[in-house]
């Protein structure tokens, strides 16, 4: 798990190296796939009087639907990330940026939030198979990437064709 021994963070730097399995449950409730563990590298400093920081970098292949065609894309997300844990109390706006809460006089810090986070972040949201994606017939469903189908040649659709199909009783 992506958990922090805090009372060793006294002493020195403490260092995380952990893959996150693609079926892990910290993923439930996002619409990211991920097609291989998650691996996350990660060194823990004291910052200041009681913050936290983690620096390193996360790497992971996540998978999507190609936007107009429905295929599964795999995109590579490797980057660096800094995660700061503090005490977040009144002075919650002055910290700005991207400040985890971390927990009062716990003895561990659980990160897995966090890391979740930050990969979904970088997940892109948006993805294509390719530029010239032609997409799926919005007739018949083919694969226009694949194959042609007859809808093709004819007019072509517009979006209040649909609508002349909708039957009102
Ligand atoms: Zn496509
Ligand atoms: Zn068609």
């Amino acid at each position: 798990m992506l958990k922090l021994n805090l009372a060793a963070l006294d002493r020195e730097e403490v260092e995380i190296h952990e893959q996150v399995a693609a079926d892990d449950p910290m993923w439930e409730g996002s619409d990211v796939r991920l097609v291989e563990p998650l691996q996350v590298d990660l060194t823990a400093r004291s910052v200041g009087d009681d913050g936290v920081l983690l620096r390193g970098r996360i790497q992971a292949t996540v998978e999507r639907e190609c936007r107009r065609c429905l295929t599964a894309v795999r995109q590579p997300v490797d980057d660096t990330v800094d995660l700061f844990f503090a005490p977040i109390g009144e002075d919650e706006d002055e910290l700005g940026g991207e400040v985890y809460p971390l927990p009062a006089r716990g003895q561990e810090l659980d990160v897995t939030e966090a890391v979740r986070e930050q990969l979904l972040l970088r997940a892109p949201q948006y993805v294509v198979c390719e530029e010239e994606c032609r997409g799926l017939c919005p007739r018949c469903g083919t694969n226009l990437n694949e194959t042609a189908c007859d809808c093709v040649s004819e007019v072509a659709p517009s979006p209040w064709d649909a609508l002349k199909q909708v039957k009102f009783d």
